[in-house]
């Protein structure tokens, strides 16, 4: 009796091992990114090797599923069938309002939050309570996350740098060094709303660094990289906030030498000047990426247009995807073009 119970966990076991081994083949080893279209809003599902997923943000509500089938398509062309983690940055409408409508569509494991919302602000309350509700409704599990913690996501590191206006107070490891770029970004008046509460991760593939503050605003930047840089250098920069001008101060992009950049702005929201500008000239960039074309940037600031998922016109909801290996090298799809670009491994 015990020998055929042995056996059969042998079984089971050397079962278990091939069909990991088979994910993580049917994936090339590969970390898979898919920066989604959801105009404006956030968006963004990493799938490790092995099939683990996270979710950071859900897009917008309303728009008859539109976002919550956009993230579905993504997940579904990943090959999961649920989603194991979903982070909300904070509560504002473009990054926790798909959560209803997304919970119809594929299962979610857990949410991970920053902590329950502070602002009173009518469509901020909205979005809460239908994001608690929905929390109820799937009892998903809710963990929730403090600058320093390690998520318990399989395949991928992930650091939390921020979460309800709180950062890491100690420099990253190899980190710590003087910021020069302090002195080149102005002080702002404290901002008050979720946005400063964003919850904001590092997230470590092998050698390759993705850094993703969801909208922290410039104030929560300064407090994270001044004077020393508390982050040091990183591969890949989800640029703050859309890239609207309240976020992404020379203090930190300029600091952490990001070599590719990803901002997803819509056509007339985020992609302000100041930080197309900052972003496309930081040191050591390779490129911006952006969802949309910025009507605000013009010709004269935006990306070059190989680098923009979605061009002037009807909305088409092209992604932009990145695989990468773990010795830090990458590739970056444009989802309207299908054409790749590929990094080396940084130094
Ligand atoms: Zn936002």
């Amino acid at each position: 009796m015990m020998l055929r119970l042995r056996a059969l966990l042998g079984f089971f076991v050397t079962v278990v091992i091939a069909l990991t081994l088979h994910a993580q083949v049917a994936s090339g080893g590969k970390l898979r990114v898919y920066f989604i279209d959801v105009e404006g809003g956030q968006s963004t599902l990493f799938v490790t090797p092995a099939g683990k997923s996270l979710l950071i943000d859900t897009g917008w509500p309303g728009n008859n599923f539109r976002d919550a089938d956009r993230i579905s398509a993504a997940a579904k062309s990943a090959g999961l069938k649920r989603i194991d983690y979903v982070l909300i940055t904070h509560y504002h409408d473009d990054h926790v309002g798909g959560v209803p409508q997304l919970v119809q569509r594929i299962p979610v494991g857990s949410f991970i939050v920053h902590g329950p919302n502070r602002e009173q602000d009518q469509a901020t309350e909205r979005g809460y309570a239908a994001f608690e509700k929905a929390l109820t409704d799937t009892k998903a599990k809710e963990i929730v996350a403090k600058p320093g913690d390690h998520l318990p996501i399989q395949g991928m590191d992930v650091t939390v740098i921020s979460a309800d206006g709180q950062v890491i107070q100690k420099p990253l490891s190899g980190a710590g060094e003087p910021n020069t770029f302090c002195k080149q970004s102005e002080i702002r008046t404290p901002d008050q709303t979720e946005n400063a509460r964003s919850l904001g991760v590092l997230i470590r593939f092998g050698k390759l660094q993705i850094l993703d503050l969801g909208d922290l605003t410039s104030d929560k930047e300064r407090d994270l990289m001044c004077p020393d840089n508390r982050l040091g250098k990183i591969d890949v920069l989800v640029v703050s906030h859309h890239g609207w001008h309240e976020s992404s101060s020379p203090a930190l992009v300029d600091a952490i030498h990001p070599r590719v950049a990803v901002m997803d702005n819509g056509a007339k929201k985020g992609g302000s000047i100041p930080v197309l500008d900052t972003v496309r000239q930081a040191p050591d960039i390779e490129a911006l990426w952006q969802l949309h074309y910025s009507d605000e940037g013009g010709a004269q600031h935006n990306t070059q247009p190989e680098y923009i998922a979605n061009l002037d016109g009807p909305d088409a909801g092209h992604d932009i995807e990145l695989s990468a290996n773990r010795d830090g090298s990458f590739a970056m799809r444009n989802g309207r073009t299908g054409l790749d670009k590929n990094y080396a491994a940084g130094k």
